[in-house]
C-alpha cells in the first residue's frame, strides 16, 4: 500500500500531554471508525493511530506524548508540516445503525469512540460516553462527546464528574440504564473488565485492543495477541467480546 501525503493544518494542546493534530490529506480516505493507520514521519519513524475523525481530506488524531514518534510530534510538528500515512488499516467497529450504545473510553481511548459517536449519531442512534481519567488536568474532549450526546465524566483524583475509575462508572451505570451494545477502548485491564461484565450481562461488546505494529499488513506477527494468535493489525484492532473469551476467563461468565 503506498502512503498518502498528509499536510497539518493546525496543531491544538488538549492536555500537557495529549495534543490533537488536523491533517489535510492529498487524497480522499473513507474509514470505518475504529480503523486506524500507519502514520510514518521520515527518520523518526511509523506508528499506528486511530482516526479521532475524518471528513473529505480532512482527518484528525488524538496523540498521547509517550517515546520518539509521539515526543517529536509533540515537540517539533508544526503546521504546515508533511506527513506521510497508509491506510485506513484493520477492521473497524460493527455498529449497529439503531438503539442506545455506551462508550467507555479511558484517556486517549476515546479517540476512535468519538468517531463512532458521530457516526452512530448521524444513523439516529442514542449515545451515552464514560469518559475516563486520572485527575481534572487530564480531562479532554467533553464538549466534543456533549455535541453528540450525553456524557459522564470520571476522575480518580478531583471533582469533575464522578469520583472513581471508569470501570466503576461503568457498573454503576449499566446497573440503571439499557443498552443495544457497549464499545470499550482504553487499557487493556479496562477493555478486559468492560467485555467480562457484558458478556455476563448478554450485552454484545466490541474493544479495541493495542500492541506494538509493525508491519501493519498481518504479515511480521508482531501483534499478536496470545495465546489467541489474533493478530491486532488485520483481525483487529477491533475485537468482538466472543472472540476474545478465553482471555477472559469462559467458565466464569458461561457458569
Ligand atoms: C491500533 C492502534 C491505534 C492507536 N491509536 C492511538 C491514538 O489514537 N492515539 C495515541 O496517542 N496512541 C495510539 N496508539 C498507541 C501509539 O501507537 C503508541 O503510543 C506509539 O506507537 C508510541 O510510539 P513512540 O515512538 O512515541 O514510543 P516508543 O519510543 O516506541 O515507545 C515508548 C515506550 O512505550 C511502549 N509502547 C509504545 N507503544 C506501545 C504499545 N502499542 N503497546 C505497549 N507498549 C507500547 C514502548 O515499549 C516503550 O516502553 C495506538 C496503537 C494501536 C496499536
Amino acid at each position: 500500500m503506498s502512503y498518502i501525503t498528509g499536510v497539518i493544518e493546525r496543531i491544538r494542546n488538549l492536555t500537557k500531554s495529549i495534543k490533537e493534530y488536523e491533517i489535510f490529506l492529498e487524497d480522499c480516505v473513507k474509514p470505518e471508525p475504529g480503523q486506524f493507520v500507519m502514520l510514518w514521519i521520515p527518520r523518526i519513524g511509523e506508528i499506528p493511530l486511530s482516526f479521532a475523525d475524518a471528513e473529505d481530506n480532512i482527518i484528525r488524531f488524538i496523540v498521547a506524548r509517550v517515546g520518539r514518534v509521539t515526543g517529536y510530534m509533540h515537540e517539533r510538528l508544526m503546521a504546515g508540516d508533511k506527513v506521510f500515512i497508509r491506510g485506513p488499516l484493520g477492521r473497524g467497529f460493527r455498529w449497529a445503525p439503531s438503539g442506545r450504545a455506551l462508550l467507555v473510553a479511558g484517556g486517549y481511548g476515546l479517540a476512535p469512540l468519538h468517531f463512532l459517536a458521530k457516526k452512530l449519531r448521524a444513523a439516529g442512534c442514542g449515545v451515552k460516553a464514560l469518559l475516563g481519567f486520572k485527575s481534572d488536568d487530564d480531562v479532554f474532549y467533553r464538549e466534543e462527546f456533549e455535541r453528540l450526546g450525553e456524557v459522564e465524566i470520571s476522575v480518580e483524583h478531583g471533582s469533575s464528574g464522578y469520583r472513581g475509575t471508569v470501570l466503576d462508572l461503568f457498573r454503576n451505570v449499566i446497573q440503571g440504564e439499557i443498552y443495544d451494545m457497549v464499545y470499550v477502548c482504553g487499557k487493556e485491564e479496562l477493555n478486559l473488565a468492560v467485555m467480562r461484565e457484558c458478556l455476563i450481562a448478554g450485552l454484545p461488546v466490541e474493544a479495541s485492543f493495542e500492541r506494538r505494529i509493525r508491519c501493519g499488513a498481518g504479515i511480521c506477527g508482531s501483534c499478536s495477541i496470545e495465546p489467541l494468535g489474533l493478530r491486532v493489525c488485520k483481525d483487529g484492532p477491533i475485537f468482538d467480546g466472543r472472540m476474545i473469551m478465553p482471555m477472559l476467563g469462559a467458565e466464569r461468565i458461561e457458569g
